[in-house]
């Protein structure tokens, strides 16, 4: 799960990382009194997406820039007029670009220089990583890749947390001394407590700024939290926006079920995560390309199957479905019943495979055989991926 630049800069406001004061708004108006709460000179307007590089980013109707640093509250009323209810597009957002229904206005300060600094869950060290790079602002991929010596890391033991060395040591690789690097240590400490108390796999700051009065200020967030980790935290899954996700994801979480979106145009439906991923590849091995990953799970219910089937008929890039079911814990008659209860919901008018095996696979054959569903049952999962392939590609 992703949140919101302002209301990262509410977390940061919890933990004590310090950042300048902020005010989203969702109208010209409100943005207009929020700037003058804060007060001039020196005030940014900036979008509110689930997406990086807004700075460089351009509105389809043609406006440059969604972060624009302004001098008074009127400027900063015009400007969020201007991006308000458009749709801004960067280099992270795809060129359909995302609506941007809220801003941020913040108060501006004078950089003299920007910084990167990120902590992340690092499955390769079995720990959490620090990363940090005195090319701020910028694209950090493009930095690892052409100027790698300006990139720091420093792993994080799970059950020691922290230290205070360490952050030293980050601070001093950045070229911070004395007060700065006091400050820098302070900041990195309390982004760190906020990290792991609020389960986050990710926190980004880009830039992390020093300015010209010598503060060090977190001026951008960007946040991913730990799905399984969201049932016991109640505050951040209230931050959840809905309208900035893919919207099959959205329906597929409210039902259980392990969905992601794909670009290919066979669905698959099928139960464990390891046998989705094996169905993909076969796919892909037989000249096909998957629409999406979905693991019903090993105990899904009728409602479950009828809702996965659903959410793959109402993607308008589907044109043929594989239904891939090994029972071990499932029922096979469940998947059968299912798949019938969604296809008399939503007309099927795709080509449908069917691979069913194992727990009471007979009943679930017979089931699906006597729906008069046009349904091309396939014997094992080599027999399953060419019949799709091929019936995709015929129609
Ligand atoms: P994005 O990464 O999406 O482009 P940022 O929040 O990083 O958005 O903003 C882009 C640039 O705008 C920053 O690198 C920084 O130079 C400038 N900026 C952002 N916030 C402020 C601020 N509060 N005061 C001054 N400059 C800012
Ligand atoms: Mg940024």
């Amino acid at each position: 799960m992703n949140i919101h630049e302002y209301q990262a800069k509410q977390l940061f406001e919890k933990f004590g990382v310090a950042t300048p004061k902020g005010i989203v708004a969702s109208t010209a108006e409100e943005a207009g009194k929020a700037a003058r709460e804060i007060g001039g000179p020196g005030l940014v307007v900036k979008a509110q997406v689930h997406a990086g590089g807004r700075g460089k980013g351009t509105f389809k109707n043609g406006f440059k820039g969604g972060v624009h640093v302004v001098d008074t509250p009127e400027q900063a009323e015009d400007i969020a007029g201007k991006m308000l209810g458009q749709t801004l597009v960067t280099h992270q957002t795809g060129p359909e670009g995302k609506l941007v229904s809220k801003v941020l206005i913040a108060k501006a300060v004078d950089i003299t220089k920007e910084y990167y600094f990120a902590i992340l869950f690092d499955r390769g060290s079995s720990s959490h990583a620090i990363i940090a790079s005195t090319e701020g602002g910028m694209n950090i991929e493009e930095v690892a890749e052409k100027t790698p010596e300006k990139i720091f890391k420093e792993f994080v033991n799970p059950a020691l947390g922290l230290q205070s060395y360490q952050c030293r040591k980050i601070a001093a690789s950045l070229g911070l001394r004395g007060p700065l690097a006091n400050q820098a240590t302070k900041l990195f400490t309390a982004l760190w407590n906020l990290y792991l108390k609020s389960d986050c796999s990710l926190v980004e700051i880009n830039p992390l700024a020093i300015t010209t009065d010598n503060q060090v200020v977190a001026l951008d967030a960007k946040f991913n939290f730990d799905d399984n980790a969201l049932y016991r935290q109640k505050d951040v899954v209230a931050m959840r926006d809905t309208t900035e996700e893919d919207p099959r994801e959205v329906a597929a979480s409210e039902f259980g079920l392990n969905y992601i979106g794909l670009d290919g145009n066979i669905a698959c439906l099928v139960n464990g995560a390891g046998l989705a991923m094996s169905t993909m590849d076969i796919i892909k091995f037989h000249g096909g390309e998957p629409a999406n990953f979905l693991d019903v799970g090993g105990g899904a219910t009728k409602e479950q199957v009828t809702a996965a089937f659903k959410i793959i008929l109402g993607d308008p890039n589907v044109k043929g479905i594989l239904v891939n079911i090994f029972g071990g814990i499932m029922d096979c008659n469940i998947i059968a019943t299912g798949i019938i209860a969604a296809a008399q919901e939503v007309s099927l008018g795709i080509p449908l495979v069917v691979r069913l095996e194992g727990n009471n696979v007979e009943a679930g054959k017979a089931t699906l055989a006597a729906s008069g569903l046009a349904i091309t049952s396939a014997s094992d999962l080599t027999d399953a991926a060419q019949k799709i392939v091929a019936a995709v590609k015929a129609a």
